[in-house]
């Protein structure tokens, strides 16, 4: 896990890291390198410069929004910034009550803890969270029955980063101890193909513009994606031994690669299917999951979120109902109902 600390802090652009797969490492490390997001950068710079005026420790931050849209690349930024170590975790792996305590009083004072899928934690975990995040203190019940003792323990002050990528799964008294909260926002294709420039450079794999358009606008707004076709168009790039990778050759490489004109893939073309042969009728989250052979959560994480902000589905109280987009899309099918 690539890991920023005040000793290791990488300052310099040029710098090669690596991440933990042994490959370049493509997440920025410093604010520069930060692309988009500007109202949620502004206010962080703000409120990291007023704590380190005031020596004080950040306060508990909550970044919700999809998968690959920047949040824990945020929270390492953070930690850089304040000089301070980041522990990550993620909810899942925090099974028991004594797996936080042991991952709590751990901490030293300023560090941050970084816990992904905040969401996902017991309402057991959460109550222990609750007096570490307000009193930096662990309120632990030792034993059982009558002989049950409650003990107190402090802990070194720390700044809690969570991450989820559902706002509505989390508990109203885990919300509320958050000093701040910032809704992460899909990217422009402008902001994208910037990224996308940034990253080919790292992996001394130059980009043309035109390419690094057409890589981003069909990245459904996601850094994560963007960068993940960007390593593969490279690949094709590679093979045809071409040093700068074009405009044709990103267009090429991602429809071999089965990304659509408009950035979806199989699994998004198969939900927007579903909907649209639905005719207009609303369809249920348990029935679509049943019918893609699909979590519930990768469609409510991964699937719809893009899908929804921009207008191919809506959500009502009965179900999904495919938009007049969508309909579009598979050639006008029902577009009567228009
Ligand atoms: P999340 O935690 O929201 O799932 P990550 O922080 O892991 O997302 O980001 C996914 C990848 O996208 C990272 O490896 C990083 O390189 C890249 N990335 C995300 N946001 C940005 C951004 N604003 N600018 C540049 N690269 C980004």
């Amino acid at each position: 896990m690539e890991k920023i600390g005040l000793d290791e802090r990488i300052v310099e652009v040029e710098k090669i890291s690596f991440d933990e797969q042994g490959e370049i490492s493509l997440r920025p490390s410093i604010w520069e390198d930060y692309i988009g997001q500007e109202q949620i950068k502004k206010n962080l710079q703000i409120f990291i410069q007023a704590c380190k005026k005031r020596q004080e420790c950040l306060d508990h931050i909550l970044f919700f929004g999809p998968p690959g849209l920047g949040k824990t690349t945020l929270s390492h930024i953070i930690a850089s910034e304040m000089g301070a170590d980041i522990k990550v975790t993620a909810a899942p792996m925090i099974e028991k009550s004594g797996d936080l305590a042991a991952i709590l009083t751990n901490l030293n004072e300023g560090d941050i803890l970084f816990i992904d899928e905040i969401h996902r934690l017991s309402p057991a975990i959460e109550e222990i969270l609750y007096p570490a995040m307000e009193d930096f203190r662990l309120d632990i019940i030792i034993g059982s029955g009558p002989a049950a003792q409650s003990v107190k323990i402090d802990i070194a002050k720390f700044t809690l980063i969570g991450a989820t990528t559902r706002a509505g799964m989390l508990s109203n008294p885990l919300r509320d101890r958050f000093g701040m909260n910032f809704r992460m926002q899909f990217y422009s294709t402008e902001e994208l193909a910037r990224i996308l420039t940034i990253a080919s450079l790292k992996l001394q794999k130059p980009l043309s513009t035109e390419g690094a358009h057409e890589i981003a606008r069909r990245s459904r707004g996601t850094p994560r994606i963007a960068l993940r076709l960007l390593k593969r168009v490279r690949d094709f790039a590679d093979v045809a031994e071409e040093n700068e990778i074009s405009f044709t050759r990103a267009q090429f490489a991602l429809s071999e690669l089965g990304v659509n004109e408009h950035g979806f893939d199989e699994l998004d073309l198969r939900y927007l299917r579903i909907l649209a042969e639905n005719q207009g009728k609303p369809i249920g989250l348990s029935t679509l999951a049943a019918a893609m052979s699909e979590d519930e959560s990768t469609i409510e994480d991964v699937i719809e979120p893009y899908l929804l902000t921009h207008g191919y589905f809506e959500r009502t109280a009965k179900g999904r109902v495919a938009t007049a987009k969508t309909f579009e899309l598979f050639g006008g099918i029902k577009r009567s109902l228009f």
